[in-house]
C-alpha cells in the first residue's frame, strides 16, 4: 500500500448548492484514491505541503478538439460554418501525417498539463493512426476519459470525406487498439449530422448497439445556419436531435455527450432529458463564434445533465477556470434577457467537476471518501493584498477563476499520481 499525505486549504463541491473548506488539514490518500481529512500528519510514503496555497478536485472538460488547439485563439471572426470551412479542416487534414501529429499533440498535451483539467472527452480527426496516437499520448500522461476518431463522410473536403465502409473498418479497429490503455477509452464520434450520411449513421449505431459500454459524442443545436442545414439535410425528421435518436445515439444504451445546445425546441429538452444525455456547455466557443448563449438554468430545472467544456479551438482557452466565468457571465446575459436564473459560483463550479461523474467510468469530481485522488494545487499569491485575510476559500476560488483563469497550475495529481 502506498500512502500520500497532503497538506493545505481544500475546496470541493458537496452539491450543486455547496461548497465545503477544510483550511490547515492533511488529506490522506492511499493506492490512489482518497480515504479521509486529518488535522494531524500521519506516517506517509510521500508527503507534500502546498501551506497557503488552494486545493481543489481536478476539473473535466467534457468536449474539445485535440488537433484544433494548433489554433486555438485565432480566427475568431468568423461564425461557425464559415470557421470550418476555412480554418478547421485544413488543419484537420494535417493529421493523416503522424509526424506533424506527434510534434502538435506534444503541444497540446504540455497546455494540458498547465491547465485544471484531469478528465476529458475528445474529438482527434478521422485519420485511425493518428487518433489512436493522441489516446495512447494522454493516457501516458496519466489523463482519464474518452478520445474519439471522428467519422465524416459527407459535406466534407475531399481529403477529409471518407469511404463510409473503409471509416468504419478504422473506427472498429480504433475501438479495438484502445481496449488496451489503462485510462483512455475511445468514443463513437460522428462529426455532427450534415458530415455523416444515413448509412454511416446507421452502421455507427450498429457498433454502438454491440458495445453498450462505449461512449457516443457528437454536436447538438449549436448555430442557426446548422440547424436549418440539418432540416434542409432530414425534412423527415421532427428536430435536429431526433435524427441522433433515430440511430440510438442520444444515450438511451450508451452514455451519450452532445455539445452546445444553444439552440434546442422543447421536444429536443425533451428528449435530453429522458435520454439522460450528458449537455456539453461550451460557453467560451458559443460566443467566440457567433452561435448563441445556451440556456443552461432551463435544462438544470428539467434536470437534464449540463456539464461544461472549453470546446478548443472554438473555445480560445484550454483553461476551464475561464470556461466556468464565460458559463457565469452566459447565465446573466440570458437572465438580463430572457429573465432566466442565472447560475452561482458554487453551481458554475459544480458544472465543471462533479457535475459529470457519471459520465466518466471511475468517480472523481470531488474529495470523497474512496473517490479518485484527481486533485490540482492553485497559487492566488499574485492577486493577494492584506484584504485576502479575511476571504473564505470560496471567495479566493472565484476572485481566481475570474483573474487568473490562464495562470499554470502549482502541482496536479490524477489518481494520486504527481504529473505535474
Ligand atoms: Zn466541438
Amino acid at each position: 500500500m502506498k500512502r500520500i499525505l497532503i497538506k493545505g486549504n481544500f475546496i470541493y463541491p458537496l452539491s450543486k448548492e455547496r461548497l465545503e473548506e477544510k483550511r490547515n488539514a492533511f488529506l490522506i490518500i492511499e493506492n490512489g484514491r482518497f480515504v479521509s481529512f486529518s488535522d494531524h500528519a500521519v506516517p506517509s510514503d510521500e508527503e507534500y505541503d502546498f501551506s497557503d496555497n488552494i486545493i481543489i478536485p481536478g476539473l473535466s472538460d467534457t468536449h474539445l478538439h485535440a488537433p484544433q488547439y494548433q489554433f486555438a485563439g485565432l480566427y475568431m471572426d468568423k461564425s461557425l460554418l464559415e470557421w470550418l470551412n476555412e480554418h478547421t479542416f485544413p488543419e484537420e487534414a494535417k493529421y493523416k501525417d503522424m509526424k506533424y501529429a506527434e510534434k502538435a499533440y506534444s503541444i497540446f498535451i504540455s497546455a494540458l498539463n498547465k491547465s485544471p483539467t484531469t478528465r476529458l472527452s475528445c474529438f482527434a480527426t478521422i485519420h485511425e493512426d493518428s487518433s489512436f496516437l493522441l489516446a495512447s499520448m494522454l493516457d501516458d500522461a496519466g489523463y482519464s476519459g474518452y478520445v474519439g476518431k471522428v467519422n465524416m463522410d459527407r459535406n466534407s473536403p475531399p481529403d477529409l470525406t471518407e469511404d463510409t465502409e473503409e471509416s468504419i473498418k478504422s473506427t472498429l479497429s480504433f475501438i479495438r487498439r484502445t481496449e488496451k490503455l489503462k485510462n483512455i477509452s475511445s468514443a463513437v464520434t460522428p462529426r455532427f449530422v450534415p458530415s455523416c450520411t444515413d448509412s454511416m449513421m446507421k452502421a455507427l449505431s450498429e457498433i454502438l448497439l454491440d458495445n453498450p459500454g462505449l461512449v457516443v459524442q457528437s454536436h447538438l443545436c449549436e448555430n442557426k445556419d446548422e440547424i436549418e442545414w440539418v432540416r434542409s439535410l432530414h425534412p423527415e425528421a421532427e428536430n435536429y436531435a431526433s435524427v441522433y435518436d433515430r440511430y440510438g445515439m442520444l444515450g438511451r444504451r450508451n452514455k451519450s455527450i452532445m455539445a452546445h445546445v444553444c439552440w434546442p425546441e422543447d421536444a429536443e429538452l425533451d428528449l435530453l432529458e429522458n435520454r439522460n444525455v450528458f449537455v456539453a456547455h461550451s460557453p467560451s466557443s458559443n460566443e467566440n463564434l457567433s452561435s448563441g448563449i445556451a440556456p443552461v438554468s432551463r435544462m438544470l430545472e428539467r434536470g437534464i445533465n449540463v456539464t461544461l467544456s472549453s470546446d478548443v479551438a472554438g473555445g480560445s482557452s484550454i483553461s476551464m477556470f475561464s470556461v466556468i466565468s464565460r458559463a457565469l457571465s452566459h447565465s446573466r446575459i440570458r437572465n438580463a434577457f430572457f429573465s432566466d436564473r442565472a447560475l452561482t459560483f458554487p453551481e458554475a463550479f459544480y458544472l465543471s467537476c462533479l457535475s459529470s461523474s457519471p459520465l466518466f467510468s471511475s468517480q472523481s469530481g470531488s474529495i470523497f471518501p474512496s473517490w479518485d485522488a484527481d486533485l490540482v494545487v492553485i497559487s492566488d499569491s499574485s492577486i493577494k493584498s492584506t484584504l485576502n485575510e479575511g476571504l473564505s476559500l470560496s471567495e479566493r476560488l472565484e476572485r481566481y477563476v475570474y483573474s487568473c483563469a490562464e495562470l499554470p497550475v502549482v502541482a496536479k495529481f490524477i489518481k494520486g499520481r504527481k504529473v505535474v
